[in-house]
């Protein structure tokens, strides 16, 4: 997953979560006891919830270790791309 992507999921679920809970505590003080709009809301809220933090962990077991595996280090002496935990150069040996 892009970093972009899991950006855009946070806003749209914290978003989802403020609006639904805001609808919920509305419908709760307008009627004043629980109709179906007031336990709409707070499933949503809910779900909004338990997205965020799905994505969150989605993120973290596939996300990041996606970027760190592609992310390369480049040999100062003689350019080449190396893996970013690689302690030697492996175009020319030399420590990097
Ligand atoms: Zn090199």
């Amino acid at each position: 997953m892009k970093r972009i992507v899991y950006q855009i999921f946070v806003y749209v679920f914290l978003a989802m979560f403020l609006v639904t809970s805001a609808m919920f505590i509305y419908e709760l003080a307008s009627s004043s006891t629980f109709n179906v709009w007031a336990i709409l809301c707070l499933v949503l809220s809910l779900a909004a919830l338990v997205g965020f933090v799905l994505n969150q962990v989605f993120y973290r077991q596939f996300g990041e270790k996606d970027e760190t595996r592609y992310e390369k280090k480049e040999c100062p002496h003689c350019h080449t791309k190396n893996d970013k935990d690689a302690p030697f150069c492996k175009n020319c040996g030399k420590d990097i």
